[in-house]
């Protein structure tokens, strides 16, 4: 959809494959594995049809009207079978975490928003040891907290509210944190990741300085933005039009709240000029961040128009007070909070947007950890009829895979039902596929998804999670 040629690239390769199966095996090759006449859907070439499709060696090697033969095959028929999810922004990438992401179709689970305070440790501890795919980004809050001294502490997703974050850099800072960046990204690092409502320090220049990093190497900057809505996306917009850097804003939901119909003329408007800019959006009215953040420094409630009311605990519930919640901003403790800040109008009309991928922003303690992918399914394409089987399809994998191309050749092979691609495959019971996680009760995972497929390992076989397999790899940038 956004880029043709990679289409047509794709299918000499799909071509040339089929060659190879058809010529040295004939029709009775035997697959690793067979998905035997389920409803298969290809974001990129808009199938929707009924297919068998056989497995080997991890790739799909095979889609056909008839039936096939596999050392197994799995009975597809009333499945949906499609490109298994890839969820661009998911903090939680634990053990837990990636099993919650399997149940809801997840394939490939990254963390492009803040990344983590050192890639090589964090590839190193998920080494052959993930369910499912993984990877993150270059940190500019930790190359940051780095080079202003700040330390990270157990269980800090983003640095804690202090001089790293709230004071501005000096040009050999910014120098530093640039080569931080590049190092970072030569560790595996899939673009640039920034949250800048949590570095309110951070300048106008320095923003740019760090967008250059990521235009050196052509990948994106994932941004939080700055916490002003329109005024922010003017300021990321601008940075990537003066330095050449791709942009993905991420979670236009919460960053534009009620302003988010007019940010996403904006991003429109942008790719409209010729611009490469993409965003995305989870399906829920609350936002969840940890407490001691900069997000909450003084005039927080004008920025996120919420209220101490409105900042919920998770797993308690207890709804804040103005006590409560300075010694809570005040503890170097980093306690998540939930804040109810949308509304059920906005959420509906982003998800619906064409340019608007899903993405669950997924932590423990908020529903769309667990439940985010069956959430869209069962609401906007079950219940509402407001998204096409095909749309949901696109913004779940297809379009996220696209966005990845520019960091990490990997992408090419994901997102998709074509011979040749990665066989990262989703299995669900159109009919039954929902999330179960609410505000209430976190962390439950989702229903109806009846197989899924990692690297052409079963990882979910007939809805359970299968014990002791780890075909998750590394998603990495390209060398
Ligand atoms: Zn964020």
């Amino acid at each position: 959809m956004l880029r043709p040629t990679v289409a047509l690239l794709h299918n000499a390769i799909a071509v040339a494959l089929l060659v190879i199966a058809s010529g040295s095996a004939s029709a009775q090759a035997r697959h690793d594995l067979v998905l035997h006449n389920g409803r298969v859907i290809d974001p990129e070439t808009s199938l929707d049809a009924v297919r068998d499709v056989g497995i080997s060696n991890g790739q799909i090697v095979a889609i056909s009207e008839q039936p096939l033969l596999g050392k197994r095959v799995i009975d597809a028929t009333g499945l949906i079978v499609a490109p298994g999810f890839i969820d661009l922004h998911q903090h939680d990438l634990s053990q837990e975490g990636m099993r919650l992401k399997a149940m809801d179709g997840v394939t490939t689970a990254l963390e492009l928003e803040i990344g983590p305070p050192d890639i090589s440790k964090f590839l190193n501890e998920r080494q052959g040891k993930s369910l499912i795919n993984f990877g993150t980004s270059a940190s500019h809050p930790w190359a940051r907290a780095m080079v202003m001294g700040h330390e990270a502490a157990e269980g800090e997703l983003i640095p804690s509210s202090g001089e790293a974050t709230n004071k501005a850099a000096t040009p050999e800072q910014i120098q530093r944190m640039q080569q931080r960046l590049r190092d970072q990204i030569n560790a595996g690092g899939l673009g640039v990741g920034m949250g800048i409502q949590y570095t309110p320090g951070a300048t106008r220049t320095e923003i740019i300085e760090m967008f250059r990093v990521a235009a050196e190497r052509d990948m994106p900057v994932q941004v939080h933005m700055r916490g002003d809505r329109v005024e922010s996306v003017s300021e990321v917009i601008a940075a990537a039009a003066v330095t050449g850097a791709p942009l993905h804003i991420v979670h236009i939901n919460s960053s534009c709240l009620s302003e988010a119909p007019e940010c996403l003329r904006m991003v429109a408007g942008a790719r409209a000029r010729g611009l490469d800019v993409t965003t995305e959006a989870y399906p829920y009215i609350a936002g969840m961040t940890q407490i001691n953040s900069a997000l909450f420094n003084p005039g927080w409630q004008e920025k996120i128009g919420a209220n101490y009311s409105d900042l919920m605990l998770p797993r308690t519930g207890e709804r804040l007070t103005k006590e409560r919640f300075e010694q809570l901003h005040a503890s170097p403790q980093p306690q998540l909070v939930i804040v109810f800040n949308n509304t059920q109008p906005v959420v509906d009309e982003i998800i619906a947007n064409p340019l608007v991928m899903i993405a669950s922003d997924g932590t423990s303690g908020h529903p769309r950890g667990a439940g985010t992918f069956g959430h869209v399914y069962a609401r906007y394409v079950r219940e509402r009829g407001t998204l096409s089987l095909m749309d949901a399809m696109r913004k779940m994998s297809y379009m996220p895979a696209v966005r990845l191309e520019n960091s990490t050749p990997q992408a090419r092979k994901k997102g998709r039902m074509q011979v040749g691609a990665d066989a990262d495959v989703v299995m669900f019971d159109p009919k039954t596929f929902t999330d179960q996680s609410t505000f209430e009760k976190t962390n439950v995972p989702s229903v109806g998804v009846r197989y899924l497929l990692v690297n052409g390992t079963v990882v979910v076989d007939d809805g359970k999670l299968v014990d002791g397999v780890a075909p998750g790899k590394a998603i990495t940038s390209r060398p």
